[in-house]
This record gives structure tokens, sequence and C-alpha cells, in this order.
């Protein structure tokens, strides 16, 4: 398998498992410490078609011997989030870090401000929308074993290797500042899309 494969993969599931033709979703080969990454919008205004850039560590995941598998369930789970428009609460999350960054040089004052709030509104310091942000992760896992893999086992796998042997490290995390704001781990995933896959089973 390799970058090429990839797209195709990203092309068969638009078309055949997403129902989407009409695309300008893009595949990047990332050489960067990101995993996996995707960002885009799925419009269903005509003549605007869905669009979106994806963005995966290939050499990363051949490396410690990703199936193909596995690797068409990460590209499916970020398909998922341009198909949901997921990107529209990521991108607040990151518009709110850029300002409060640039406020900080001028108006350190608002900075200390915003935090206070982030404190009342989440006590664990998380982002203000994390619930929702750790929501889309679980929906994208679900859409991609569901839609597209159907094999629970090759999404566990996946989620394990991912974990580089420890569950409990961070599936992903938020930075802001000097505050500490912990994501999910690998292992919530893993028990989340058990529980979601046997409740959507028994429908
Ligand atoms: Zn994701």
């Amino acid at each position: 398998m390799n970058i090429k494969n990839c797209q195709d993969s990203v092309n068969w599931i638009l078309a055949n498992r997403l129902l989407i033709n009409d695309h300008n979703v893009i595949v990047i080969n990332t050489k960067t410490s990101l995993i996996a990454g995707a960002f885009g919008i799925n419009s269903t205004i005509w003549p605007i078609n869905a669009k979106g850039i994806i963005l995966i560590n290939f050499d990363y995941l051949s490396e410690r011997h990703f199936t193909e598998k596995e690797i068409q369930f990460i590209l499916a789970h970020e398909i998922a989030h341009i198909y949901k428009n997921h990107s529209l609460n990521t991108l607040m999350w990151n518009i709110i870090e850029r300002l409060l960054k640039n406020l900080d040089y001028n108006t350190p004052i608002l900075v200390e401000i915003f935090k206070g709030f982030l404190e009342i509104l989440s006590p664990g310091n998380l982002p203000y929308n994390a619930e929702e942000l750790k929501n889309n992760e679980y929906e994208a896992d679900l859409i991609a074993l569901n839609y597209v893999t159907g094999d629970l086992r090759n999404a566990i796998s996946c989620l394990q290797k991912l974990s580089s042997g420890d569950l409990n490290s961070p599936s992903h995390s938020w930075e802001l500042f000097n505050l500490d704001l912990p994501a999910m781990t690998l292992k919530k995933r893993i028990e989340v899309l058990k529980e979601r896959y046997y409740s959507f089973r028994t429908i």
C-alpha cells in the first residue's frame, strides 16, 4: 500500500459508502508528529461539493506494520470528520486559541479572564466545547466502523496500535497556554466504540 492507494481508498469510501461522488478531498502524506488529521466541509448546497484535506503520516503507519484494513479505518475516521462537518467545532477552538495567543501580547488581563471563565464552565480545564470535540471522535470511529470497515476487531487492533502499548496514553490533547487539557485516552475510545457498536446492533 502507498499514498496513492490511500487516495483511491478515500475516493472509494466517499463514493460507495457515503454516496458522495463529486468531491475534492485530497490525501496528503505528512511527516510530522501528527499521525492523521482532517479538515474540510461537506456541503449539501449545490454546486459546492465536499472539500477537504486528509493528512496521514504514512511512513509512521508502515513502520509500525499497520495493515491495509487498519489504515482504511484511520482514513474512514478522518473522512467521517469531513462528512459530519466536525471541522467547524475544531476550528472554533483553534480560533479562540489563536485569538488568545495574540491577545496575550497586548492584553494579558483578557486572557486571564478567559482562563477564569474556562475554569468555571469546565472544572477539568477542558475547552468549552470539550464534550462536543470528544463526541466528534467517538462518532467518527463509529461511522468508520459501521459505514466502512464493518470489522470491530480490526478497529480495536488499530486503536491498540495507535496507543503504542499504553492504552492510557492520550488519543488527543488540547493545549492552551499553561492549561492542562487532557482529551480522551485510547482505552476510552475503544470502550465507547464497543458500547456504541453493540447498542447500534441491537436497535
Ligand atoms: Zn479524529
